[in-house]
């Protein structure tokens, strides 16, 4: 390729809507363009880097035994409603009709699909297991899109979906995407983590996540120091912090005029924090909840979800305090209907002693309140949210916490499609069972940004190389100079001879503007021939991610030399 036929266009100027790093250097090096918010259209160099990542995730995911089909982009109405996801989707599906009327969506997600692909095919149990997957355009009305290629709306996605005899066979399914995952993102070039994460009714270690780490990331995981553990925030379980004994005091109802917040109750009543009970109220389909855990923790939502078993939260109004007997500010457990209420209590919180806690009443509290004594909770689940410093639930050690980038997941689903979409095969005795599920995402564009969110100086992008657009640039410096051109194209040429991805610089520009422009889009390896250097027999060779300089005899074998330096970046 010549830069000067290269199709990438430039700007000066990012727009201000370009909020992180990823975002900004796309745009400003011409590897994307905006059509509509969260939707993009990917120019050359993106593409290149694009394609690149899916090969690596075809050629891991072949490897792994999975086979690449592709399904319609445009889904009917109906295999949702069998599933029970037309109606509880939302307004994240694009939803559409076609001429008759009839209701279609554009995928966000492909568990019906699939499922229903094999259902009629797929009968006898000598035809399991099987994993299938396809790289497509996924469409998803996100809430916020953002961060360019990081929340789009649409956005490309590789999906997977394994279908096994029984349980055990999708632990095998699943390990296998899982190492599957872990060679993609090494061979990426990612800093990643997979994570435990939360898998809402199934439970147990049914999902992780593959974090890519970066400060940009919109997850919060924490990480054990000692131990490999690793988890999102939302799903990090831990243990009940157990308070020192002490005797049981009689309870107090104390004045604690205009004290709203735990931080002012604290500071009025000379209390330490850890003796403190703050709450958290929801709005649910089971009615309020709640939520009781120490002063100086917070509540996870998701855990609220799961341990309380509804569908969804939101912040409780006034008048289902009031209903309930309490109001904001002053809520405690103390004298509520623990089965008109939701009263959901952190065991570190039955752990404690004449701790101190809203009264129900318009500025009290209660002082010496004591679990079992004074209340009974109807719920009592670990709903902490973790945080830096926390112990982990393995081995004690310390927890470290950390942003993360979600670039892909794996999921066991089980039956949960299996059994409403009634896809069953027959056993060797000859009975009917369901399927057993596993999905298994990873977000192709997403990891694009991601690789740049890692990967970056203030001149611009520092490709890894297993995903840059090209590996090597070559730059005459002055086009003028008829005897460095000529290197310089003799040079370009034995390149691509040799299969290694060249661009030559052969624009009529400045030295200063080629060298910008070649650090902007970040590729690996520069190579630059100017007259100072072929005078003395020699062409300069630079690595983008040390920085290093090599000068390479122009007249030797300096495709191998060249192939050295590449080599040695990551
Ligand atoms: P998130 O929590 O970030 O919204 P998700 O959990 O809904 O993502 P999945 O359904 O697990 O996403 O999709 C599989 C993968 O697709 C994700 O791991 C992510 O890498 C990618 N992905 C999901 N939503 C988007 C999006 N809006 N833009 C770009 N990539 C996405
Ligand atoms: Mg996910």
């Amino acid at each position: 390729m010549r830069v000067s036929k290269l199709y990438a266009p430039t700007l000066r100027e990012v727009p201000a809507e370009a909020e992180v790093i990823s975002h900004k250097l796309m745009l400003r090096a011409g590897f994307i363009r905006k059509s509509a918010g969260g939707m993009y259209s990917y120019l050359p160099l993106a593409w290149r880097c694009l394609k690149k990542i899916e090969n690596i995730v075809r050629e891991e995911m072949d490897k792994s035994g999975a086979q690449e089909i592709m399904m319609p982009i445009i889904q009917p109405s109906e295999i949702w409603e069998e599933s029970g996801r037309w109606s509880v989707y939302g307004d994240e599906m694009f939803r559409l009709k076609d001429r008759h009327n009839r209701n279609f969506c554009l995928g966000p997600t492909y568990e019906e699909l699939v499922t229903t692909l094999v259902r009629p095919d797929v009968r006898g149990y000598r035809q399991l297991p099987l994993n299938l997957y396809q790289i497509q355009s996924k469409f998803r009305d996100e809430r916020r899109p953002r961060f360019g290629l990081m929340r789009g709306r649409e956005f490309i996605m590789k999906d997977a979906y394994s279908f096994d005899l029984d349980n055990a066979g999708l632990d095998v399914s699943y390990k296998n995407m899982y190492d599957a995952y872990v060679r993609i993102f090494n061979r990426c070039g990612l800093k990643f983590r997979p994570v435990e994460a939360d898998s809402g009714a199934i439970g147990g270690s049914g999902s992780h996540e593959f974090m890519a780490i970066a400060d940009s990331g919109e997850a919060a995981v924490v990480y054990c120091d000692k131990c490999n553990y690793a988890a999102n925030v939302e799903k990090a379980e831990l243990a009940p912090i157990v308070a020192p004994e002490e005797e049981l005091k009689p309870r107090e109802a104390v004045n604690t005029p205009n004290c709203k917040t735990i931080a002012a109750v604290n500071e009025f009543l000379h209390e330490p924090i850890e003796k403190s009970v703050k709450a958290v109220a929801y709005a649910s389909e089971k009615g309020l909840i709640l939520c009781f855990v120490r002063g100086d923790h917070d509540v996870n939502e998701i855990k609220v979800i799961n341990a309380a078993g509804v569908s969804e939260v939101t912040m409780a109004p006034p008048e289902m305090l009031e209903a309930a007997g309490t109001m904001g500010g002053f809520m405690g457990p103390v004298g509520l209907d623990n089965k008109k209420t939701i009263i959901l209590v952190d065991p570190t919180v039955m752990n404690m002693h004449n701790f101190c806690c809203g009264a129900n009443q318009v500025d009290t509290h209660f002082i010496n309140v004591n679990p079992h004594r004074d209340f009974e909770p109807t719920i009592v689940a670990d709903i902490r949210l973790a945080k830096e410093g926390d112990p982990c639930p393995h081995c004690g050690g310390k927890l470290t916490e950390a942003r993360g980038i979600e670039v892909g997941q794996v999921f066991k689903l089980f039956t949960k499609y299996s059994v409403p979409l009634k896809a069953t095969y027959l056993d060797a005795n000859g009975k009917e069972q369901p399927m057993v599920m596993g999905c298994y995402g990873i977000g192709i564009s997403r990891t694009l940004a991601a690789a740049i969110e890692q990967n970056y100086d203030k001149d611009g992008i520092i490709w890894p190389v297993a995903i840059a657009p090209y590996q090597v640039i070559v730059i005459p410096v002055n086009t003028k100079d008829e005897a460095s051109n000529a290197k310089a194209e003799e040079i370009y040429k034995a390149l691509c001879d040799s299969g290694i991805e060249a661009i030559i610089d052969d624009r009529d520009e400045r030295a200063g503007v080629k060298f910008k422009d070649a650090d902007l889009i970040g590729y690996p390896v520069r190579v630059v021939v100017g007259p100072k250097t072929l005078a003395k027999g020699q062409i300069e060779v630079k690595a983008r991610q040390t920085g290093e300089m090599t000068m390479v005899e122009a007249t030797g074998d300096y495709v191998s030399a060249i192939k050295d330096v590449l080599n040695k970046e990551k």
